[in-house]
């Protein structure tokens, strides 16, 4: 489906000239090593032995009773590290090792990304220096001591928002200043080609869905942030029978001003090196998203999203914070799960559809809960 970066017309590589060398260099030693028998012999034996993969496809029995359908979870949450970012940290830093890299850069948001990052790098004896706004050091505190703990060094970016964005920028700034360093990027955004080689690095989960399953789902429902997660649920499934629905934080309603719903309210424009749909106001900034969950709070989207959407491959939707408060709290009652914030937005789904009995709908429970502890204890009274 991808044509040198571009799905459809989303997609592509808009980056400083200076930059130009060093995607150059990552696209080829993609394109060399992803083919390669060794390489993914090594990928898959960490994804087995270290991850904890393949991830359980779990019949969710008190939810479909409840639901009216087959039910199934896809147990990411169960992976090392808590979350699906893992997969593809793991693919990227193999990548970084076989191309002779000596210096990890990544940013993050709610710390994450940057604690996988930070752990691929500890296990391949890599220093890495991760990019974190100002405020969201101080608002992701456990993340922080996490990713120090890994040794990873964790640097402040001051300016503008001080949040995801501004991180974004000190990254690509260190990059262009560092061009031996290898730029690990957590979702499937970013120039060419970040967002195809972050997709194959978690397709893994559609792949594995699909053998567990031994038959085509009519459902795949998973949420979307940047995308990664959805993008490896769908990946095997796009040209299939099986309805995509990627779920979208609509933070306080998609109307409220307080959203990160990009598709629902944004417009195509240029963000991150990227050419995909973004959060922007008439002038073309970057408008500040909300959401609940960290993980969902960013004002792009992949261009493999944007055009699944465009073409009316996947179906997009969005949840609100409180929406996603109660699926959480059902899911843990009925089932014993407790799901990362922004898995919460992918299960409040089921409570907007109605099922056939023999339905079968698979969601993609990308992480767990333990992240989100003060969250749930703030807002449910716990
Ligand atoms: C980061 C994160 C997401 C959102 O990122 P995607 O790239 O859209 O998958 C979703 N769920 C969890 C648990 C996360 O940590």
């Amino acid at each position: 489906m991808i044509s040198k970066g571009y799905y459809g017309n989303y997609g592509g590589a808009f980056i400083p000239e200076l930059l130009r060398p060093n995607v150059v260099e990552l696209q080829k030693a993609f394109e060399t090593l992803s083919t390669q028998e060794a390489f993914k012999t090594e990928f898959y034996s960490l994804l087995r032995d270290y991850v904890g993969r393949p991830t359980p496809l779990y019949k969710a029995n008190n939810l479909s009773e409840r639901f009216g359908a087959q039910i199934y979870l896809k147990r990411e949450d169960l992976c090392h590290t808590g979350a699906h970012k893992i997969n593809n940290t793991l693919g990227q830093i193999l990548l970084a090792k076989h191309m002779g890299k000596r210096h990890v850069i990544a940013e993050t948001g709610a710390g994450q990304h940057g604690v996988a990052t930070a752990t691929a790098c500890a296990l391949m004896d890599i220093p890495c220096t991760v990019y974190m706004g100002e405020k969201d050091i101080a608002r992701q505190a456990p993340n922080v001591a996490r990713m120090k703990m890994l040794g990873a060094e964790v640097v402040a970016a001051t300016s503008g928002s001080k949040t995801l964005k501004d991180a974004t920028n000190e990254a690509i700034r260190a990059w262009i200043n560092r061009p031996d360093a290898y730029y690990l990027i957590g979702s499937v955004v970013g120039p060419h080609p970040y967002p195809e080689m972050v997709a194959y690095f978690q397709s893994v989960i559609s792949d594995e869905i699909k053998k567990q399953l031994n038959q085509v789902p009519d459902y795949i429902i998973a949420c979307v942030g940047g995308g990664s997660n959805a993008a490896g649920a769908f990946y095997h499934f796009i040209d299939s029978e099986t309805q995509l629905i990627g779920v979208e934080a609509a933070g306080e309603g998609v109307d409220s001003g307080k959203s990160a719903a990009t598709l629902a309210l944004g417009t195509p424009g240029v963000l991150h090196a990227s050419y995909s749909y973004m959060m922007q106001n008439e002038d073309g900034q970057v408008l500040e998203p909300h959401s609940i969950s960290a993980g969902l709070d960013y004002p792009g989207i992949g261009p493999l999203h944007a055009h699944l959407f465009e073409t009316g491959k996947a179906q997009f939707t969005a949840i609100t914070d409180q929406e996603a408060l109660d699926a959480a709290l059902q899911l843990t009652r009925l089932e014993g799960i407790i799901p990362a914030l922004e898995s919460a937005h992918a299960m409040a789904q089921l409570d907007k559809m109605t099922f056939a009995a023999t339905d079968i709908v698979v969601v993609n429970l990308s992480g767990r809960g333990d992240k989100d502890m003060s969250t749930y204890s703030k807002f449910l009274d716990l």
